[in-house]
């Protein structure tokens, strides 16, 4: 039976690199739950990563995007919402449930951190012992504290279904960033609530963010959406598809003067055959 309930779907690409075949899926597939269901789909440019972020690209992806016979909706692009991610840190801050964290990545290593879902797993450093004020500061979820606050929350992935948020994998991750008014965590939960987001679509490869994304809704009084975790293409070592690993950007492909239209059949197909 087709799905009734319109989704509203997002594909949110950071202009920071070339679009691949990994991203087209990942939009193919929002494009279309969205569309059988009767929904939207929306594109946001997620355009906060400072210097790495290269605004020309945007507009690349959108001709990525029709070329595969994709049709959307864009909302504004991150960079024109920053005054929203300052107000939500602010409140958080004022709460007690984020802290100032001066540490390097190369500190945070020498603490001993083990590789998490999310990066190193914070050691907590500057929570037993608040860093100088004058220094240029991250700020973590306090994650325990959120976990109080919120009593045990869960969330649903339309392909992996019930899940319970944990933080074992994550520890306290950042939510503001140094050079910045948010991390990504903040940002798009923040944007996904505003745009009105009711089926989160992304790749497997983002999983365990959910449970800070769904953490931030519970302490921010935001919708809850549905998750759709989509599976990685691989390329053909069995490697996730990526640019630095040889997989032509799809500009490039264009370009070349490719069918993207016929490649967007191709990776339909391909997805059924991972049976998602
Ligand atoms: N902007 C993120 C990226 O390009 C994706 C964010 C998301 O889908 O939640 O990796
Ligand atoms: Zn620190």
């Amino acid at each position: 039976m087709p799905d009734r309930v319109p989704h509203v779907t997002r594909f949110a690409p950071s202009p920071n690199g070339r679009l691949h075949l990994g991203h087209a899926l990942s939009a193919i597939i929002a494009h279309d739950l969205a569309g059988e269901s009767g929904g939207r789909f929306l594109l946001r440019i997620e355009d906060i990563d400072g210097p790495r972020s290269r605004p020309e690209l945007a507009d690349e992806f959108r001709r990525d995007l029709e070329w595969l016979g994709l049709a959307w909706d864009e909302v504004p692009a991150q960079s024109t919402r920053l005054a929203s991610y300052a107000a939500a840190a602010e409140a958080l801050k004022a709460r007690g449930l984020i802290y100032p964290c001066t540490c390097t990545r190369k500190e945070i290593q020498e603490a001993g951190a083990m590789e998490g879902s999310d990066g190193l797993i914070y050691t907590g450093t500057c929570k037993r012992q608040p860093p100088d004020s004058s220094c240029p500061a991250a700020w973590r979820l306090d994650a325990a504290k959120a976990m109080a606050e919120t009593g045990p929350l869960t969330w649903d992935d339309a392909l992996a279904g019930p899940q319970v948020v944990d933080f074992s994998g994550l520890g306290d991750v950042v939510l503001v960033r140094k050079d910045l008014p948010a991390s990504y965590h903040l940002a798009v939960t923040l944007d996904d609530a505003a745009d009105g987001v009711t089926l989160v679509t992304r790749g497997a490869d983002l999983f365990a963010a959910s449970h800070v994304h769904r953490t931030l809704q519970a302490l921010l009084g935001l919708p809850v959406p549905r998750w759709h975790h989509h599976p990685l293409l691989l390329g053909a070592d069995g490697e996730k598809l990526a640019k630095r690993r040889g997989s032509p950007a799809l500009a490039e492909r264009r370009a070349a003067g490719e069918d993207g239209r016929m490649l967007a059949e191709q990776l339909r197909l391909q997805h059924l055959s991972l049976g998602t």
